[in-house]
């Protein structure tokens, strides 16, 4: 399988990482991303690098994509010296970004008329376990397309599941990201409404980390707190993203609503940027009646 030539779209936080281990697992890699400079650490890494989406697709057989939303994917097919302007009969097009299942299975339509294969596949886990092909890969599409993509998902996840049709790994993936949602979110409120109790920062920390409420995302953003580092891993305007197609995927429950006017609103406020554990800075700077 790894005499499969890839090609990689989107050289963000989290393609990045994901193409080194690739890279580490003997494929040959080709990269494209639409600001240029950012494959220059992967070339030195012995990735190739192509001009267009087009190039990219007509030197690989398996054409993967990493980029920010729906939109930029579907700009990605259809975009002058796009994808769909190349021939990609018998490819495989795998998407890891976080669209949603809809935007999926247009996707998938559009390849199908091109006689290729398409995933979905999305990814849970942040730049920590990209660097360390510890994500967990959520798929969608054909059983047998799973299998023969397989030895891909293992160079870059511990764990790949196929989960059924297009746009099951889609919908997986925002109802992981809604607990994630939910988990900072009560995460920043706990930590601000103990403070306000006079409860030291790092003390409520250190109890919730050492106690049953803790989680690997606890303990990740809790380093970020203490080191004052809000740089994003996983910028604050793709989980505000996430929320909002789980909302258009039905979701509607009695928690979604405010999760989702908190994100927004932060979004607004300027934090999309930062790492979403600015959600606490977001809600710590709310005006003391805003808080009740
Ligand atoms: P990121 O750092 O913001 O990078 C976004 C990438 O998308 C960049 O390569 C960007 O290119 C590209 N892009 C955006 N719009 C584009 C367009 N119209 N045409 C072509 N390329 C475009 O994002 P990320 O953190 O790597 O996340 C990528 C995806 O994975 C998102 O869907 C995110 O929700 C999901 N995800 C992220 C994490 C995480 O922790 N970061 C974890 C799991 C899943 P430029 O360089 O030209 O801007």
């Amino acid at each position: 399988m790894n005499k499969l030539n890839l090609g990689w779209i989107g050289l963000g936080n989290m393609g990045n990482p994901m193409v080194k281990n690739l890279l580490k697992a003997g494929f040959r890699v080709t990269v494209y991303n639409r600001t240029k400079g950012k494959e220059s650490e992967l070339v030195s890494a012995g990735a190739l690098v192509a001009d267009s989406p087009k190039q990219l697709a007509e030197s690989s057989d398996v054409i993967m994509i990493m980029v920010s939303d729906d939109n930029a994917v579907k700009q990605i097919f259809t975009e002058e010296n796009g994808l769909l302007s190349a021939s990609l009969t018998g490819k495989l097009v795998i998407d890891l970004s976080t669209v949603s299942p809809q935007t999926s299975r247009e996707l998938a339509a559009l390849c199908q008329k091109e006689n290729a294969g398409f995933m979905d596949a999305p990814v849970s886990g942040s730049v920590k376990p990209a660097q360390d092909a510890q994500l967990i890969i959520m798929t969608g599409g054909e059983e047998a397309t799973f299998n023969k993509a397989k030895p891909i998902f293992d160079a870059i996840g511990k764990l790949a599941l196929y989960l059924g049709k297009t746009g099951a790994g889609s919908s997986a993936k925002l109802a992981i990201n809604y607990f994630l949602g939910v988990t900072l979110q009560g995460f920043a409120e706990t930590i601000l409404f103990a403070q306000n109790l006079g409860i030291k920062q790092n003390d409520m920390l250190t109890i919730i980390n050492e106690g049953a409420c803790s989680s690997g995302v606890t303990k990740t953003k809790a380093q970020n707190i203490v080191n004052n580092n809000y740089k994003a891993a996983f910028p604050l305007k793709h989980l505000a993203k996430d929320l909002k197609l789980a909302h258009e995927q039905g979701l509607n429950t009695p928690l979604l609503s405010p999760l989702l006017n908190s994100y927004q609103d932060a979004l607004k406020a300027g934090y999309g940027e930062d790492d979403v554990i600015a959600i606490l800075n977001y809600l710590a700077a709310l005006p003391a009646s805003s808080k009740k």
